[in-house]
């Protein structure tokens, strides 16, 4: 599978994840899952800021109430979630041990943005503990 990111989109997780930092910031992303030629590709539209409830510079976790709020909204626009996006100040754009332990939307994909060198790779949630990586193209 594929995931798409607008670079307008790509731009707007990086100037958040700068802005947080030492922190790790995080948020959500919702757009459409279409099928292209036989290949099924999510396409990022929406991006949503959220707040790292932890303030830890290695781990995130979106309040309950936060992100019910967005899911609703996303489902009351007709998109689809696609899944999170969260930074990593001092690490590579690898799930952490901590995400791997912590992540439990399977299926959904989860976007890791490393800060030193700027790196952004997407990761899919195969099944709890294990994440495989997805083609991400920014256009
Ligand atoms: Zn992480």
């Amino acid at each position: 599978m594929t995931i798409i990111l607008r670079s307008k989109d790509f731009e707007t997780i990086v100037s958040h994840c700068k802005e947080e930092e030492p922190i790790e910031a995080c948020g959500i992303i919702a757009g459409q899952i279409r099928d292209c030629d036989g290949k099924i590709v999510k396409d990022v539209l929406r991006i949503y800021l959220c707040k790292n409830e932890f303030q830890s510079p290695i781990e995130y976790n979106i309040g309950a109430e936060e992100q019910l709020r967005i899911f609703s909204e996303i489902n009351d626009d007709g998109l689809d979630l696609l899944g999170f996006y969260h930074s990593h100040p001092n690490n590579s754009s690898n799930p952490s041990k901590i995400d791997e332990k912590r992540a439990n939307y399977v299926g959904y994909s989860y976007l890791i943005l490393s800060l030193h060198p700027i790196k952004i790779s997407s990761w899919i949630l195969e099944q709890q503990g294990f994440f495989t990586k997805e083609e991400l193209n920014i256009i």
